[in-house]
């Protein structure tokens, strides 16, 4: 059991219909900039920079020998600061059963890009993750049992203690290859994310496509139908169980609670991305979350990042919510 809790789980085996495209959002990604990239390194956590540190000692080429002066005597020159050089963050699956397909590899990493870029730049340079992509149902379920300490009925997790994804061979390979790079990618920038967060935003990026003006983000009708059965049935959890859901919760609410968790947390997180105002309190969160430098207090963070009352976000929310419903 307590390798299980240290594994973000995770899809659930079966879901409802993902055939319907209700509403397509495009999230426009703004290439960096060099202010852009000041501001946002103001949210590095020192776990960051040390990584980031011993990356780019890996990563840094030897400085190449002083040329020598031309004429003896010459006055020394100058010592010029080398301008400080960006490296905008990418995606490397790094395919350690050799079983990724070259096109779904490629299309992975330019969405993980894409997403990296939604993000904000907390992350430079290659980011490479290690992925075990599973084309044997028996020896995925193997692993599972060995992780979990039960067969539990999951397509992917992110393993968390290995620090690598592991794609099941289901039909939903490529979106739980998304779905669990997310994972990797948010621990990254928020460790020890809130459960509604993470899950909550793989749920979303998992049905991202690429546009040559961005990430496309489909909307899936049985989300809305969750969040349907959500309103008539009373609207429990409310927005403050939701902020606060386990991972534990996600998975022991067996499939149809699992699908109603993960509906309202990518709700939120449709929310926030839909409207301007929205993503910039999206990156107020992140910045709380970090300077707390935890994720276990997740409503206490949404209050202090919104500059309302939490009822008054929980209100506009649920409009978002009846937009929704609406078809719009
Ligand atoms: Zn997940």
């Amino acid at each position: 059991m307590a390798q299980a809790l240290t594994v973000i789980v995770v899809r659930a085996m079966t879901r409802e219909s993902l055939t319907t495209c209700v509403v397509v959002l495009l999230l426009t990604l703004a290439p960096p900039s060099g202010a852009g990239e000041e501001k946002r390194r103001t949210s590095f956590t020192d776990a960051d920079l040390e990584s980031y540190a011993s990356r780019r000692q890996k990563e840094a080429r030897p400085a190449p020998e002083p040329s020598p002066p031309s004429e003896p005597m010459s006055p020394a020159p100058r010592p010029v600061a080398a301008p400080e050089v960006f490296q905008p963050p990418h995606v490397v699956l790094d395919d350690l059963l050799g079983t990724l397909l070259p096109a779904d590899k490629q299309r992975a990493e330019s969405i993980g890009d894409g997403i990296l870029n939604f993000y904000g730049g907390s992350l430079q340079g290659p980011i490479h993750i290690a992925t075990r992509n599973f084309m044997d149902e028996a020896a995925f379920r193997t692993l599972v049992q060995q992780v979990y300490g039960s067969p539990v009925n999951v397509i992917g997790f992110y393993y968390t203690s290995e620090d690598e994804i592991v794609v099941g061979p289901s039909s939903e390979r490529f979106k739980t290859l998304v779905h669990e790079m997310n994972h990797f990618l948010v621990e990254k920038i928020v460790p020890n994310p809130p459960t509604w967060l993470n899950e909550g935003l793989s749920e979303f990026f998992e049905e991202a496509s690429l546009d040559p003006e961005g990430l496309k983000i489909r909307l899936p009708a049985w989300r809305q139908r969750s969040l349907q059965r959500w309103k008539n049935g009373g609207q429990q959890p409310n927005l403050s169980g939701i902020l606060q859901m386990t991972p534990q919760d996600v998975l022991a609410h067996g499939e149809v609670g699992s699908y109603l968790l993960r509906a309202l947390a990518w709700s939120i997180v449709d929310f926030l991305t839909s409207t301007e105002s929205g993503r910039a309190l999206f990156q107020k969160y992140l910045t709380e979350l970090n300077a707390r430098r935890t994720g276990s207090d997740p409503y206490t963070a949404m209050v202090m990042a919104y500059s309302g009352s939490i009822r008054q976000f929980e209100a506009e929310w649920l409009k978002h919510v009846d937009r929704r419903l609406g078809g719009t």
